[in-house]
């Protein structure tokens, strides 16, 4: 069965598209039913060139000036414009528009088709839009964004970056940017670069680059590979980030670090934390080398006590125990013994840490002070050694001295009564010259008397400066000078010096010597007593007829009250190491002052009293 020929008009209106013809002059002579309900005009309002009324008036130009090219060339083309639609709203058409020609070629219509490409345009510019968004947010990011081609030269570069370094694009694009890192950087740089992209992983390096201001500064580039379904890498996204404020205080920190450890060092000193609760305990690297523990082991108490010398645990257990009470200040001295014998004095001070009043954790500090305390020692041996061989010396001075003025004469003696006896058994007897080296030998008796007698003088009567003499002040001097002998000797001293006490006339100096010498007597009159306070009492007052007094008084072994006068003779001594020339000296200098120096026994306990009063000065 044959067909009717069918209309083309009919297909034109069953398509869901908009479509319409036009003659070859441009006239609209068919629009299809699409196109009436889109635009809600029928041909009637659109034929001829009334159909521009129905695209957009932006899209309009471009539309006739693209139909013209297309109705001269009489090739089809297309061109997107937007199309208003009955109720007034806009969408984007791909407008299609071919010729129709006859049998002989001759173009008798042009046929334009719309298709809604509204979807796809919306798409397109959201697209655009948060491309652009993105552009801005990564413009605007405060760090240096980068990528690179596969051959590792730069891409791009945000705004930042070409801001930060104050470069053009063209300055740092390729292999341009190495111009701004710094010259001894480079090479390790590079290098990571060429490293990372031959691993095709994610790296990251540490360099100096330039700011726009001329100032290196330290970056830390960070580098991860984009790659395509195969895995090969098609770009380098990067970011470097300015590390030079933390650079600087990490190097600062390191530096105050290294500080503190050669400080440490230096000063035998390490610092320590201890919870008294928990018996947590943390370590500086310079207690670990006082103790000679392997630098970072654990440490514990019973670590600590191992290392201890076994007699002053109890010092140890005191300061733990007063950590354990809380105490605010703590602080003991003890000793180690190390494994090869030797002994460490150790100085531990600690304060209970305030900015945590809910636990009881202790900071502290260790010193090692057994430099301090073995010269300390030293010196004492030293003070001992000397002033004991003051003492012999000036004995030996005085010996020597003697020796030397009475020897002459007494050679003389003995050669002139030897000559005299010679001439007295010659025959006959020389009476004469027996007489002559008589009398001689009686002027060199007597010179010998004058030379004892020169010395006497000399001894008792030594010319001494008189000045102003505050005894309390030279007392406690002189205390203070022999402090450590007395703590040796663990002598506990009292001081009950008179107020308003006038000062004494004497030679200073020499009244000092004597008040060395009593505390020195009253010390070894107690070294053997054990069951009593080793007690010395200084005591100024003033005595009778313008004289001021100052006594020592012990809690020693005492005398025996027969004795209370040969104490101060020369050479009179029961101490096996004793001279007994210092009571007799100290004697001699106190009454060469117009002083008197007695000793008495107490009326009330044990020990000695020995006393030196002198006059006023200026009475
Ligand atoms: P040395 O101390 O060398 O023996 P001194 O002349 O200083 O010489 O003392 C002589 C003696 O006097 C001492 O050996 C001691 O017997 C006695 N003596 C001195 N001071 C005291 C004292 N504080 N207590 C008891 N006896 C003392």
């Amino acid at each position: 069965m044959m067909g009717s020929a069918l209309d083309p008009g009919l297909v034109l209106d069953a398509l869901s598209v908009i479509a319409w013809t036009a003659l070859p002059d441009g006239r609209v002579d068919f629009v299809n039913r699409k196109w009436s309900e889109y635009t809600g005009h029928d041909l009637a309002a659109s034929s001829g060139s009334q159909w521009q009324g129905a695209v957009s008036a932006d899209d309009l130009p471009e539309l006739v000036e693209r139909r013209r090219a297309i109705f001269a060339a009489g090739e089809p083309g297309g061109i997107a414009a937007r199309l208003r639609r009955f109720d007034g709203a806009q969408r984007w058409f791909d407008i299609q528009i071919s010729p129709i020609r006859d049998a002989s070629g001759e173009i008798v219509r042009w046929f334009f088709l719309c298709i809604d490409i509204e979807d796809r345009k919306r798409d397109e510019i959201t697209l655009a839009e948060s491309e652009r968004h993105l552009n801005e947010t990564i413009n605007a990011l405060p760090a240096l964004i980068w990528s690179a081609r596969p051959d590792g030269t730069g891409e791009f570069y945000n705004q930042y970056y070409l801001d930060y370094l104050g470069r053009t694009l063209s300055q740092v694009r390729d292999y341009e940017w190495t111009k701004a890192v710094h010259p001894d950087d480079l090479p390790g740089l590079l290098a990571a670069w060429s490293e990372i992209m031959a691993s095709r992983m994610p790296g990251a390096a540490e360099a100096r680059m330039q700011r726009y201001d001329g100032q290196y500064r330290w970056f830390l580039f960070r580098t991860s590979p984009l790659r395509d379904q195969d895995g090969n890498v098609v770009k380098w996204y990067g970011i470097n980030i300015d590390i030079d404020d933390r650079k600087r205080a990490e190097e600062e920190l390191r530096r105050s670090e290294a500080f503190l450890a050669e400080g440490q060092a230096l000063a035998r000193m390490g610092n320590f934390t201890w919870d008294a609760d928990t018996d947590e305990i943390a370590w500086s690297e310079q207690i670990y080398h006082i103790f000679d523990f392997e630098p970072g082991t654990p440490v514990s108490l019973e670590r600590i006590a191992e290392r201890s010398h076994p007699e002053d645990m109890g010092f140890i257990a005191q300061f733990i125990e007063q950590g354990r009470r809380g105490e605010s200040d703590i602080e003991c001295q003890h000793r180690l013994l190390m494994p090869d014998q030797s002994v460490k004095h150790l100085h531990l001070i600690a304060h209970r840490a305030t900015d945590r009043p809910d636990r009881n954790e202790y900071r502290g500090t260790t010193l090692d002070i057994s430099q301090r305390r073995s010269s300390e020692e030293a010196l004492d041996r030293a003070r001992a050694e000397l002033s004991h061989v003051a003492r012999v010396m000036s004995l030996g001075a005085l010996t020597a001295s003697i020796a030397h003025e009475v020897n002459q004469p007494l050679a003389g003696i003995v050669t002139n009564a030897s000559t005299c006896l010679r001439m007295l058994a010659a025959e006959p007897p020389n009476i004469e010259g027996a007489q002559e080296t008589a009398r001689r030998t009686i002027r060199d008796g007597n010179r010998a008397a004058d030379v004892i007698a020169r010395l006497r003088t000399l001894f008792t009567k030594r010319s001494a400066t008189i000045e102003p003499v505050d005894l309390a002040h030279t007392a406690r001097d002189i205390i203070a000078l022999m402090q450590s002998d007395l703590d040796r000797a663990r002598v506990v001293m009292r001081m009950e010096f008179a107020e308003g006490l006038p000062f004494a006339g004497c030679d200073r100096v020499q009244v000092q010597q004597v008040i060395m010498n009593l505390l020195r007597n009253a010390a070894d009159a107690m070294s053997t007593v054990n069951d009593r306070p080793r007690r010395v009492t200084v005591k100024t007052e003033a005595g009778s007829n313008e004289t001021v007094r100052l006594s020592v008084r012990d809690s020693g072994i005492g005398f025996d009250p027969q004795d209370a006068q040969r104490l101060f003779d020369a050479f009179y001594t029961t101490r096996r190491d004793g001279m007994g020339i210092g009571l007799a000296i100290s004697r001699s200098i106190i009454e060469s002052q117009n002083g008197r120096l007695w000793a008495e026994l107490p009326a009330d306990g044990p020990g000695a009293i020995f006393s030196f009063s002198l006059p006023v000065y200026g009475a």
